[in-house]
């Protein structure tokens, strides 16, 4: 799928107050998030996407007192990627020192409200940095504000994702890193959990797995609280919802964590 730009015109950007400084090449692009809180209202309407761009452009030039919004692209929830300062142009967001190495791209989600992003918002920002590897030269890395930086950006769940080599959502593999060479079962179609005691050979396997990549367990197809506390530390090193039950998304990446 092309990248489904929103240019400056399409949403309103105001003229930068001075020239960009030129940049021909980065070592990557590093991601942010909003920091503040994200209105989960945006997720159905994207014209809040664009005032919330629109406000932070405001907040980065009167506030600031930058020429520009800081952000090289902005990644909003419905995949589509505004042109910020854009490719071959110094950023203004990583942090003194640091805009030259890296392109700056942010996803609409904060450190409330809308915390964690969605598929298309994690395609749109690796349409984004495609785009700026092809039209920017920027290079292989991808990191976190945090990385070099001290800030709690992009946000734990976002971080996460990029501590994981930025996979692409539903497949296909890494762009950093080498897929997982594990491959996953398929998701036996019901969530197992406690209570009551459920018993199959769906938990078997789930326990066997478990297992393997270090967990303190016993496989005896019984998924009673044992497997539950093992389920939630799990999830919780995994940054998903600490609920105790195994449903599709816990389970894959129960099958895709390495051992
Ligand atoms: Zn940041
Ligand atoms: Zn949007």
């Amino acid at each position: 799928m092309a990248i489904d730009l929103v240019t400056r015109a399409e949403w309103g950007a105001r003229a930068p107050k001075g020239s960009y400084s030129s940049l021909a090449s980065t070592k990557g692009v590093k991601v942010h998030y909003t920091g503040g809180r994200v209105d989960p209202a945006i997720v159905d309407d994207h014209k809040k996407c664009v005032a919330m761009v629109k406000s932070i452009q405001n907040f980065h030039m009167d506030g600031n007192g930058w020429i520009d919004i800081g952000y090289s692209m902005v990644a909003c929830p419905h995949r589509k990627v505004f042109v910020g300062r854009g490719p071959k142009h110094l950023p203004a967001a990583n942090g003194a020192g640091l805009n030259s190495g890296h392109y700056a791209v942010l996803a609409l989600v904060g450190s409330s409200g809308l915390v964690k992003p969605s598929d298309s918002q994690l395609l749109a920002i690796l349409d984004a940095i495609e785009y700026l590897r092809d039209k920017g030269n920027a290079g292989k890395e991808i990191k976190g504000h945090r990385d070099g930086y001290s800030t709690e950006c992009p946000g734990d769940q976002l971080y996460a994702w990029v501590k994981k080599g930025s996979p692409r959502p539903g497949g296909g593999g890494s762009t950093q890193n080498p897929p997982p060479s594990t491959q996953v079962p398929k998701w036996p179609g019901r969530l197992l959990k406690y209570p009551p005691i459920m018993q199959g050979d769906d938990v078997r396997k789930w326990q066997a797995q478990m297992k393997k990549i270090g967990y303190d367990i016993v496989v005896d197809g019984y998924y009673g609280p044992k497997s539950k506390a093992v389920c939630v530390k799990f999830q919780k090193a995994e940054h998903l919802d600490a609920d105790g039950i195994v449903g599709p998304i816990t389970w894959k990446a129960a099958f895709s964590a390495k051992a």
